[in-house]
This record gives structure tokens, sequence and C-alpha cells, in this order.
């Protein structure tokens, strides 16, 4: 396996060797530099991953500026490029088993969430957008005079896309299915921790039949290859999904070029039970809503706000489910909390423990670290109760299965505690009274709120945030010509 990343011949006893996507082919980093990709479940090293620094991004977007420069992919005929993309759909489809597995051996996540969520996740992005192909289209728009005005819509040029470990190919699918389909050729940055999946996805672009540099793959560290593809002059666009932070960094590093920049940043999302609502199942919904995914999720529902009247019994509902959901062995079909992506997030998820007994907060469940089968990086599902709103666990993204609970009065009560947050990302609301519900949706700052549910996503429904959890939208349609495109107004003399 000297090139690719089929998972299918992969052991953790045998590392794979990875090498760097670009223009088609396999390549080596150009200074020789590797990393390791560990398995967080096992400790032990999933991959010797060839590591791409600024020459490498700047040959990568070589690749992808002179595949968009020369006519073989934004003047493809629409159709064939949609072709492309549904074609690329069914590799990635006919090859889910695969990819679930290498995604749960890089990330962690249980193999269950892996096929049944990440992968068709994936396909149905790439055949949405693969029906976007063919729709890109401008406007004719009346005005003064003896002139026909019409407004082009035009790809942008190269896309530099970055993303996190959380969800490392639907990330990859969210970004590149749409740039693509708008006729923009992409350059992607995986997450260090993570980048096996991305890798393989170049590979399988390649064997559906995508021209060589339409999508090149370049693992490496954020502060430099991140950073080499955010500062170079050849890229058009960043679409960058990660933590608040290095999102003002993005910004900030993209002035040079005047680049624009989407950014879908980090959480502290709400989720509000009022006393009227169902509350089996909203024990259930908030529990899916922090624990799913470890809680490494940007829009995980780590703020549970319940009402006073039903506070007691949420808690204790909330505490059984809590304990009943014990970290297992990712691959086991089982397991529905899997490992902690890497040592230092554990690290950081006890220090937030740590910090919330510190503070005075009521652990009712979980709060330790564990291992599986006397390996790997895992942690209980956990519960504070008693959470005052400037504890740092009420008001920081914990990024990890831990749930903070705060007891509010009324509807204004819970309006206020659920907008008291620097993040804007996305809410849930339990309640049976409609109007209720929809009064919350519309009081709540977020840029997604689910109501009577949780964690619902679709390729159709756009994704992203306000306030410090970003600005810009994944997903949907008219977003996606938005993002993707820029317009071009044509005036054309009738008179002359
Ligand atoms: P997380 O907290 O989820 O690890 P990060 O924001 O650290 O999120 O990382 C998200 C992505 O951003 C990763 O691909 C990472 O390599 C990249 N990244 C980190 N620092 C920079 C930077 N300075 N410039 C560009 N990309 C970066």
């Amino acid at each position: 396996m000297a090139e690719g990343t089929d998972a299918t011949k992969a052991a953790d006893a045998e590392p794979l060797r990875t090498r760097l996507w670009i223009g088609g082919a396999w390549c080596d980093a150009r200074a020789g530099g590797t990393f390791e990709s560990t398995n967080p479940a096992t400790g032990k090293t999933l991959a010797e991953v060839a590591e791409a620094g600024p020459e490498d991004v700047d040959c990568a977007v070589e690749a992808a500026r002179t595949a968009f420069a020369d006519d073989r992919w934004r003047r493809m005929d629409p159709q064939e490029r949609s072709r492309l993309l549904w074609k690329l759909s069914e590799l990635v489809e006919s090859h889910a088993d695969e990819l679930a597995r290498l995604e749960t051996r890089d990330n962690g996540k249980p193999y269950f969430e892996a096929r049944r969520v990440d992968l068709p996740s994936v396909v149905r992005t790439l055949r949405y957008y693969a029906g976007l192909a063919d729709k890109v289209q401008g406007d004719v728009i009346p005005v003064q005079g003896p002139f026909l005005n019409y407004a082009l819509r035009e790809p942008l040029g190269v896309v530099g896309a970055i993303i996190p470990w959380n969800f490392p190919l639907s990330m990859a699918a969210w970004k590149v299915a749409p740039a693509l389909a708008c006729g923009n050729t992409v350059v992607l940055k995986p997450a260090e921790q993570t980048p096996l999946t991305a890798l393989r996805f170049g590979e399988l672009a390649a064997q559906a039949g995508f021209p060589a540099g339409v999508l090149n793959v370049v693992p490496g560290f954020g502060e430099t290859a991140g950073a080499a593809l955010v500062r170079h002059a050849g890229v058009d666009a960043i679409s960058f999904t990660g933590s608040t932070a290095v999102g003002r960094r993005v910004m900030r590093e993209a002035s040079a070029t005047l680049k624009p920049v989407s950014l879908e940043l980090g959480g502290k999302s709400p989720n509000v039970v009022f006393a009227d609502a169902d509350l089996k199942q909203a024990v259930r919904g908030a529990s899916m809503g922090v624990f799913y995914g470890k809680g490494e999720v940007c829009a995980a529902g780590s703020r549970i706000l319940v009402e006073d009247s039903v506070h007691d019994d949420f808690v204790a509902g909330l505490a059984a489910r809590a304990k009943q959901m014990p970290a297992g062995d990712p691959m086991d079909p089982k397991t529905r909390l899997g490992a902690v992506v890497s040592e230092a997030q554990l690290d950081r998820v006890m220090g937030y423990i740590e910090a919330g007994r510190r503070e005075g907060a009521r652990l009712e469940a979980g709060g330790d670290r564990v291992t599986v089968n006397g390996q790997g990086n895992f942690v209980n599902a956990t519960v504070f109760s008693g959470v005052e709103p400037a504890m740092s666990i009420a008001r920081e993204e914990i990024f990890g299965p831990v749930a903070a609970v705060i007891p509010f009065r009324d509807v204004d009560d819970a309006i206020a505690k659920a907008n008291d947050s620097c993040y804007g990302l996305a809410a849930g609301v339990w309640t049976r009274d409609v109007g209720k519900a929809h009064r919350m949706a519309a009081a709540i700052d977020a840029g997604t709120v689910w109501v009577n549910t949780y964690n619902q996503y679709a390729p159709a429904s756009p994704f992203g945030g306000c306030k410090e959890s970003g600005f810009g939208r994944d997903l949907g349609f008219r977003t996606a010509l938005e993002k993707y495109t820029r317009v071009k107004s044509v005036w054309v003399a009738l008179d002359g």
C-alpha cells in the first residue's frame, strides 16, 4: 500500500504510508517531512502521512490553477460535471465500508456512526450538488435606456478548503461538492489528526474521471500548510471550518489578498427544554444532542437549559442515559461513545471537567477518563447540574461529551440565557406549544434551530452560524451559489 489509503489492507500493526494527492497523482512532500496519524482507540500509529509544507501547497495551487485556467473543468458541459459528481457518489457508496473503517480508525468515532451517518451524508451531499452543476445560472436585469443587462454567475477560481477532524469526510464533501459543481477547482487541507479519508476521496475522484488538478489533497499542519493556503495569491476563496481562534487568524491572513472567507466556527449551543415538552423525548434528544460524535460536534447542544418545574426529573433522566452509554471499542457495532480524537483533546476535556467540579457544579454522571481493553483515549459521558451561566463549562466550547444543565424560570429567562453566549451556531427547543416553539426559533441567535429534534442535517438545508460562530453557510442551494460563484454584470447597447 505504497500510495493510497485502502483501509481494507490496513492493520494497525502495519501502518499505512500516504503521499500527497496533487494534479491527479501521488507525490512525495518536497521537504520530505512526514507525521503520524494515530488510532485514538489504541494509541497505535495508523499511518505515516507525507506532510505538505508551503512548497507543496504552491504545487497544489498551481495544479488547481492550471485545471481552472484551461477549459477542462469550468467549460465542461455542466451535465458532464454533474455526471462526474454522481459517479463519485457511487464510488463513495461502493467503498462505504472501507471509508467508514478508515474514518473510525483515524477519528475514534463509532463505526456505527461513520457507516450509518457520515458515509450516507457524503453520498447525499455529492448527489445534491451533482444536481446543481447544470443550474448555475444568472439573471437578466431590467435597466434604463437601450441596453440589455445580464448577470453571469461565474466560478471564483481556486477554492481552498480547510476542514477539522470531527467529521473528516463529511466536511470534505460539504465543501468540495458545491465548489466543484459551480466550476471551481479545489485544494483541500484535511486536519492533521484525520487526513486519511480525504486522501482516498481524492483518489476516488480521479477514478470517477475528474480531470487532474480539479481536486488536490494536501495533509499538513495548520500553521504551515493551512496558513500557506490562506495566504496564497493563487487561491481565490477560503472555506474554513474549525475553531473560533483559528477562524480569526484565517480572516486576518486572508485580508492581505482580500480573498473572501467563510467561517464555520465553534459553538456552545443551547438546548432548551420546557416543562410542557414530552420529557422522555427531550431527555433522549438532549442526550443525543450532546453525546453524539463524542460531543466533538460544533453544533453540540452542550448547554441544556431546563425549566425549573421539570429540572430534577430531567437531570435524573439524562444522568441515567449517560450511564447507559459507556465508552467502547469504536469498531464494535454496539458502541455509541467512541474514543476522543487525540490525547491533547482528552486533556482539554478533562481540564473542563476538573473546572466544573472546582467551580461548584454537581457531577451527576461520568467525569472519568477511562480505557477500553486497557488502551486508548476515552472519557465517560458526563453530566453536570447546578451549572451557573458564568462557569467556564457553561461558556466555553469543550468539544467533548460533557453536558452542562442550567435551570430557567420562563420564556423570557430562557431566551436571555440561550443568547447569553458569544456563539450563535445552533439551538434546540423542546415544547408541545407550537407558538412558544416559533417564538423561541425567532428569538434565539443561531444559524439553525431544531424544534423537538436535534442534530438534523440535509444537503438542501444551509448550515452555519452568527456571532463568534462565524459567517457564511455550508450546504443549501442558493447559499452554495452565492458562496462559490461571483456575479458579473454585462451591458450590451441595443441601438448601436
Ligand atoms: P480544532 O479545534 O477542531 O482542531 P482548528 O481550528 O485547530 O480546529 O483546526 C481546523 C483546521 O484548521 C485544521 O485543518 C487545522 O490544521 C487548520 N488550521 C489550524 N491553524 C491554522 C492556521 N493558522 N491557518 C490555517 N489553517 C489552520
